[in-house]
């Protein structure tokens, strides 16, 4: 499907859930890099520049919001799309997604196909030019 293999960067400090996506994502035939905490996600990121990020909420050092904050506020990696990971989707928390700078978000437990979808629709969304202004 992929012309050039996407550059996912997951950013997930649980080993479980980083396990499954990102056997998930290889499986479709996504590059995928990782990052364990909210520091290491901010500084790959910069160093990477991935297509995408698929960003846990709950991260040691630096949380997921406040990465999100950090790597949409840098010039270089403003554009990168973040798909927020958390365990606790309530309607005030996606707001609190949107306001950071999460593109979208997935709730978990995660559902690799949903992943996957999300990921999709969040790509093709950027390619046809219809991100926020
Ligand atoms: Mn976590």
């Amino acid at each position: 499907m992929h012309d050039m293999p996407k550059r996912i960067l997951v950013v997930e400090d649980n080993a479980d859930n980083r396990e499954i996506l990102i056997a998930e994502l290889e499986f479709q035939d996504y590059q995928v890099h990782y990052a364990g905490d909210g520091q290491e996600a901010i500084l790959r990121a910069v160093e990477l520049l991935p297509d995408l990020i698929l960003m846990d909420m709950s991260l040691p050092n630096i949380d997921g919001l406040e990465a999100t904050r950090r790597i949409k506020a840098h010039p270089q990696t403003a554009h990168i799309p973040i798909v927020a990971l958390t365990a606790h989707a309530m309607r005030d928390d996606e707001a609190r997604f949107r306001n950071a700078g999460c593109d979208d978000y997935l709730a978990k437990p995660i559902d690799p196909e949903q992943v996957t979808e999300t990921i999709e629709r969040v790509l093709r969304e950027r390619a046809s030019g219809t991100e926020d202004a």
